[in-house]
């Protein structure tokens, strides 16, 4: 079963998540960027990692898994912030439809090639949003 992101289901799944974190400052405000940005970021969830575009360096995708993320934050950042978002809707027997997805691709098996693989796909993804 799958279901399109709204802004309330975001916002929903993200007050489910500050309810078993109730202290955690820094976790709410990844939540709040968070729940912003998956639904203006294109972003996709596979075998647990959550790949997501960089808001302030559009030519880059994240990484995020539940304990670490690609930009290196020192803190909790609103990649993984996300990643819990989607991971808590993905819990309830639902997969959620990114409001703008990134293309289908093979997974990477080798992390290595990263930097190169991305570069080559973004210029394909601005041929691609100009095509469309
Ligand atoms: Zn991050």
């Amino acid at each position: 079963m799958h279901t399109s992101s709204t802004p309330a289901l975001l916002i929903a799944a993200s007050t489910l998540i500050r309810l078993a974190h109730p202290t955690d400052a820094s976790l709410h405000r990844a939540l709040d960027k968070a729940q912003d940005r998956l639904m203006t970021t294109p972003w996709r969830m596979a075998f647990e990692l959550l790949d997501i575009v960089s808001a302030s360096h559009p030519n880059e995708i994240h990484i995020a898994t539940r304990t670490g993320c690609t930009c290196e934050a020192r803190r909790t950042c609103w990649h993984m912030a996300a990643l819990l978002i989607v991971a808590t809707i993905s819990a309830t027997g639902v997969e959620l439809v990114p409001a703008l997805p990134l293309p289908n691709m093979v997974l990477m098996e080798d992390y290595a090639d990263f930097d190169a693989y991305a570069g080559d796909f973004l210029d394909e993804a601005i041929i691609w949003s100009i095509s469309e």
